[in-house]
């Protein structure tokens, strides 16, 4: 059996979800992650884009030039270390609904792990809603191409 997957959210960037979520209200928001290889299956989310628009109670529909830009500034930023800075994934908020991925946000995810275009080898789902506590609750699911989707490990740090 293989080891599960382990997904690091760092405070600041729990903090910049809680934000943006409050201020969209009911409204779905989500955006693409990018993040660190730490180890083997250990992943750590260092940026997020937030796109406020395309989102209604009940979808979220991600747009390529809200995120185009950002990648191209995180791989400079990275210089280029593809094997250890790469895109992640991406998270959208579910905030009327379980956070299970519904089956286009599966047909979404698995469009993306088979295009060719988009060369890479796994993605992840981060879906989050703010709790009746006020804190804020969240899966990830892992899409690898030719493989059964599977939850991973979610560390807040
Ligand atoms: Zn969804």
């Amino acid at each position: 059996m293989e080891k599960i997957m382990q997904v690091l959210i760092p405070s600041k960037i729990v903090h910049q979800i809680i934000t943006a979520l409050n201020l969209a209200k009911k409204r779905e928001i989500g955006g693409i992650m990018m993040g660190e290889h730490i180890d083997e299956n250990k992943f750590r989310i260092n940026e997020i884009t937030i796109q406020t628009h395309g989102g209604t109670l009940s979808s979220f529909i991600r747009s390529i030039k809200d995120f185009t830009e950002p990648l191209r500034s995180f791989f400079n930023r990275t210089k280029h270390e593809y094997t250890r800075f790469n895109y992640l994934g991406e998270w959208h908020s579910h905030q009327n609904f379980a956070l299970i991925p519904s089956s286009k946000d599966t047909f979404t995810m698995e469009e993306i792990v088979m295009d060719p275009e988009s060369n890479v080898n796994f993605a992840i789902l981060l879906l989050v809603r703010i709790g009746q506590s006020g804190y804020l609750e969240s899966t990830v699911t892992l899409y690898q191409p030719g493989r059964k989707n599977t939850s991973a490990e979610i560390i807040y740090e």
